[in-house]
C-alpha cells in the first residue's frame, strides 16, 4: 500500500496550516513524521484519514485520490490517534465488534487476532469493562488493539508513545514490525526520536506547515545539527 501526499495545502476552516506538503510512504515502510509542536503533524494526519479536506493538492492511496465522495479508502487505513477516542457507553468487547463491523472483517478470524492482541496488552480479562474503568494508558492499548485487529494495509499512528509503559512501547513496535513484514505501510508521528531512530526507515521533518527535509535521522542531523537531540536548529 502506497501513500502519496502531493502539494497538500490545508488546515481548519480555511485557516491555512499546511502550506505545501509532499512526501510518500512505500509498501512495507515505516516513515516517521517529526517536527516541533505546532509543525503540522496531526493536521497532516487529519487530512490523510479524511477528517479534513485539502484546500489544494492530493492524497493518494495506491494511486487512488482520497475525496469526500470516495470513502472506501477508510477500510484501508487503521488510525491510532494521539488521544484515545472511545465510546463511553460501549464495552471493550463492543469496541472490537464495532471495529469488525466497520472494516467488514471475518468475525471468527478477527476475534482470534483480537484475543492475541488483548493478551499482549493484558486486557483479555477486561472485555466487559467500559472506558471509564480504564486508565489513560489502558485506553491507548484498547485503541492499539482495535487498530491492529483490522490488519489494514496502511497504518497512521499519531504520537503513540506518550503515556504507554515501556513494555507496551516494545510490544507496539513489534506489532508494527510484523505489519511491515506483511507489506503494510506505516506513517507514525513522534517526538521520541531515540526510539523512532531504531525502527523508522525514513523521516519527514515538518516545520511551519512545510516539509523541511526528508531522509534518515543521520542525514537530517548532518543537514541540521540540532535534529537528533531537540529539533532546536530548524
Ligand atoms: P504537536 O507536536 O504539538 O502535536 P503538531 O505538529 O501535531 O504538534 P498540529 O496539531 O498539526 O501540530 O498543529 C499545527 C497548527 O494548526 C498549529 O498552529 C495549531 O495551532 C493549529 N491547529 C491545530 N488544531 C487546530 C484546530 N482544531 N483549529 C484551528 N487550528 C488548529
Amino acid at each position: 500500500m502506497t501513500l502519496e501526499v502531493s502539494h497538500l495545502v490545508g488546515g481548519y476552516s480555511q485557516i491555512p496550516v499546511l502550506k505545501d506538503i509532499s512526501f510518500d510512504v512505500k509498501d512495507g515502510e515505516l516513515v516517521g513524521l517529526i517536527g516541533l509542536n505546532g509543525a503540522g503533524k496531526s493536521t497532516t494526519i487529519n487530512h490523510i484519514i479524511g477528517l479534513l479536506t485539502p484546500q489544494k493538492g492530493t492524497i493518494k492511496i495506491n494511486g487512488l485520490t482520497i475525496t469526500e465522495d470516495n470513502q472506501e479508502f477508510k477500510q484501508q487505513i487503521a488510525y491510532i490517534p494521539e488521544m484515545p477516542i472511545l465510546y463511553q457507553e460501549l464495552t471493550l468487547r463492543e469496541h472490537i465488534e464495532l471495529t469488525i463491523m466497520a472494516y467488514g472483517l471475518d468475525h471468527e478470524k478477527a476475534w482470534k487476532r483480537a484475543t492475541e492482541l488483548l493478551k499482549i496488552f493484558r486486557l483479555e480479562n477486561k472485555l466487559d469493562w467500559f472506558p471509564a474503568n480504564f486508565s489513560k494508558g489502558m485506553k491507548q492499548k484498547v485503541m492499539i488493539a482495535c487498530a491492529f485487529v483490522t490488519e489494514a494495509p496502511l497504518m497512521i499512528i499519531d504520537e503513540p508513545f506518550l503515556g504507554l509503559d515501556p513494555l507496551a512501547v516494545h510490544d507496539l513496535l513489534s506489532l508494527i514490525e510484523e505489519r511491515k513484514k506483511a507489506g503494510a505501510s506505516v506513517l507514525m508521528s513522534t517526538h521520541a526520536l531515540d526510539t523512532a531512530e531504531k525502527y523508522c526507515d525514513r523521516f519527514v521533518l515538518l516545520h511551519d506547515g512545510q516539509v523541511k527535509i526528508e531522509g534518515s535521522l543521520a542525514e537530517l542531523r548532518q543537514a541540521l545539527p540540532g535534529v537528533g537531540e531537540t529539533l532546536d536548529d530548524i
